[in-house]
């Protein structure tokens, strides 16, 4: 749950996740839905399957017991390096190295290296640092976690607190006060602006219709409401003209939009996103659960894993 995500952010999920799935056999055996919709908001929904099929693998391999074997936890779906020796050296206490955001901020600057930290050759002097730093029998676990610590709270990216640090006098970018340049800034991400329109097309007694997301979309495995990308409109079309028609093409039924509800910026990977959320009504004779649309209730969305726009969109309803 920590992987790009804040502590703060992930306290009340993780609770709620462990108070649903106390051990790794409960989480084996949940379904899918189940899972994603404990996970529904914190984003990244791959970890949280990932994370599923881990849990499978566990009980089906090692009976259960999560291994303490690099190899063996880094062959379970969703762990990387870092994770891997995150878990090795702070649940077994043995000697794996961890180098992630915080860390690395501070190796460099304890190595006092330039360049971009994503350089292959600088990585590999990160990781082989952060391996020379263990010691060799217990406490990997704690030394870990304190160069996490220090990273997060005293090596700041801007303004680090040098002065109260533990390792200032060992550390080279203090000393030629080159804390501004250690490690060099990230180019700037460029995003792309997007607009999309969802439906919350309605029904007074069956609610409103929603969608599964297909394995290769956005949202895999999460439920969300119709949506469109209408950032190319043709000459003198609306957004609704282009929601109705591309509602057609795809599932070969007709709607009329009554009106525009709200609209919301959301960011999702490179994307700038403004979503459009109109009303609409779908014409009586037409079948939806035939076309991949299924109707729910109000009440039933609130138990679905919602996508993170359709929680919101779900959240004006109520
Ligand atoms: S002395 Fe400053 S730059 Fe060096 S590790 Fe400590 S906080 Fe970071």
């Amino acid at each position: 749950m920590l992987q790009q995500t804040q502590v703060a952010t992930v306290v009340p999920y993780f609770h709620r996740f462990m108070e649903e799935f106390s051990t790794v056999g409960d989480l084996a055996r949940a379904d899918e839905e189940r899972v994603l919709f404990y996970w529904a908001g914190l984003g990244y929904y791959r970890r949280a399957k990932q994370m599923h099929a881990a849990a499978k693998l566990v009980v089906a391999k090692h009976g259960g017991i999560f291994p303490s074997d690099y190899d063996q936890i880094l062959s379970l779906p969703g762990i990387g390096r870092y994770t891997a020796g995150a878990i090795r050296s702070f649940a077994f206490d043995l000697p794996s190295p961890i180098v992630e955001a915080n860390t690395q901020r501070i190796f460099a600057r304890l190595l006092k290296l330039k360049g971009q930290l994503t350089d292959a050759k600088i990585q590999s002097e990160l990781w082989n640092f952060a391996t020379a730093i263990l010691p060799t029998k217990t406490g990997s676990g704690e030394t870990n976690q304190a160069f996490m610590e220090i990273g997060s709270q005293i090596c700041l990216p801007k303004n680090p607190h040098c002065l109260v640090c533990p390792l200032h006098q060992m550390c080279p970018t203090y000393e030629s006060g080159s804390q501004a340049e250690i490690p060099s800034p990230k180019p700037a991400k460029i995003y792309e602006d997007r607009t999309e329109a969802a439906l919350l097309i309605h029904h007074p007694k069956k609610g409103y219709l929603v969608r599964l997301c297909l394995p290769e979309e956005r949202w895999a495995g999460l439920w969300d409401f119709p949506r469109f990308d209408v950032s190319k409109l043709s000459a003198g079309e609306s957004i609704e003209e282009s929601l109705a028609t591309q509602f057609l093409s795809k599932y070969d039924l007709s709607i009329e939009i009554r009106s525009l509800m709200s609209s919301m910026k959301h960011g999702v990977t490179k994307y700038r996103i403004t979503l459009y959320c109109f009303e609409a009504a779908l014409s009586p004779q037409s079948r939806p659960n035939r076309v991949g649309l299924e109707w729910r209730t109000r009440d039933q969305l609130a138990t679905l894993p919602l996508s993170s726009t359709g929680k919101r969109l779900w959240k004006q309803l109520t």
